[in-house]
């Protein structure tokens, strides 16, 4: 079964990962007048509309643009509870502590299976619909063993981007003995959690854990077979890129205060695809009056940028990678190329993924159509619903 995709005003292909740092801004790259063949989920052909080879079905897109689906690479979906209230003060003027994660920790233990496996199933749907064909979604409201379990196993029905991160906060009952929860965390917590997860993650920050205590649990959990991502440098200054780029994290998420330092370490942290992405998390400024993170400084300093959701019910409660687009754009200043390159290939190069997040030959057709002429209208059309339709795989799923 073969799909053509014509009458594409804007084909937004990105540079295959191969050939980083790509035709343009963060391996953006596009056709216009173009069309895409997909054939066994897979892309087949892409070029001029005119010169497509037939197909079992087509669509025509009637000018309208074509991008690769977002890869949203940094989320934590699996939770009970909301905290409006808390976002109600918030913007009331009262200033983001990391200890809200407590009540939706208390919530989610509490929250039977299947109002777990809902919540997550509705946030995932939110996503596809506009636009996320891969998502990353991380446990860390469970933080003991059996919970931590439970969060990755569900996790891991949604996508394989499964990340372990019972180094989320420091949970009640261990504020005296931090020694004891890492060890829970790097032996009992890390052993039942790692046959589902594919990453480990820790929150390296004042009030959650030090250079020291993240270090230690990355390697465990490299010692279990998976591989390190940081929360980095996100309330202050911080040690967290550092111990990110030290031990060869796919993404330090979130460096929104970094010192020069940090961003000659992950300016030479390696290769994309080996080396350590700098994911942004525009979001989470918006919804908390932040400053938003320096995107300019890493781009010209030739840094790998993703953006990213943190979708959560705490810090940033939105699953819509076209307002990250729109906020990257808007508040970041970075180009509208530049913005959907790291939604897309900077989000698979921050998850490691080279079949996703551009539509080269052989990469998996994620793909969405926009209700616009072009990417821009991502930016230029912020809050609009523009995501028309969605293949993952090949297949229509939305
Ligand atoms: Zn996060």
């Amino acid at each position: 079964m073969s799909t053509l995709i014509t009458n594409v005003g804007e084909l937004v292909t990105n540079a295959p990962p191969d050939r980083d740092p790509g035709l343009g801004p963060g391996g953006f790259a596009a056709l216009t007048g173009a069309a895409l063949v997909i054939e066994d989920g897979r892309v087949a052909w892409t070029g001029p509309a005119a010169q497509a080879p037939a197909a079992d079905e087509a669509v025509d897109c009637g000018g309208c643009a074509v991008l690769p689906g977002f890869v949203d690479s940094h989320a934590h979906l699996v939770f009970a509870g909301e905290r409006s209230a808390e976002f109600a003060a918030r913007m009331a003027g009262t200033p983001y502590q990391a200890g809200g994660i407590r009540g939706t920790v208390a919530a989610t233990r509490a929250a039977p299976d299947g109002v777990l496996r809902e919540n997550l199933a509705r946030l995932a749907r939110e996503m596809l619909a506009q636009g996320t064909t891969t998502l990353e979604c991380k446990s860390g409201y469970g933080l003991t063993v059996p919970d931590e379990a439970r969060a990755v196993a569900l996790a891991a029905e949604v996508t394989p981007e499964v990340t372990f991160l019972g180094a989320h906060v420091v949970p009640p009952g261990y504020e005296g003995d931090r020694a004891g929860y890492l060890d829970l965390v790097c032996g009992p917590m890390l052993s039942a959690c790692a046959p589902q997860a594919r990453w480990v993650d820790v929150f390296c920050e004042r009030g959650a854990f030090d250079a020291d205590e993240a270090a230690a649990v990355l390697a465990a959990g490299r010692a279990a077979g998976l591989l390190p991502r940081v929360h980095a440098n996100q309330l202050g200054p911080g040690p967290g890129v550092q111990v990110a780029v030290a031990a060869g994290a796919a993404a330090a998420d979130h460096c929104t205060y970094l010192s020069d330092a940090d961003v000659d370490a992950l300016a030479s942290s390696g290769a994309p695809g080996s080396g350590t992405v700098a994911t942004l998390l525009p979001g989470v400024e918006f919804s908390t009056r932040q400053p938003y993170p320096d995107a300019r400084r890493l781009l010209a300093a030739g840094v790998t940028v993703a953006l990213a959701t943190d979708c959560n019910p705490g810090s940033c409660f939105t699953s819509s990678m076209p307002l990250c687009v729109a906020l990257a754009v808007r508040e970041m200043r970075m180009t509208t190329q530049e913005a959907v390159a790291a939604a897309t290939a900077g989000g698979a190069r921050a998850l490691r993924r080279t079949d996703v997040g551009h539509l080269g030959v052989g990469a998996r057709a994620d793909l969405m159509l926009l209700d616009g002429p072009s990417h821009t209208y991502l930016a230029y059309r912020p809050g609009v619903p523009l995501v028309r339709a969605v293949w993952r795989a090949g297949q229509r799923e939305f």
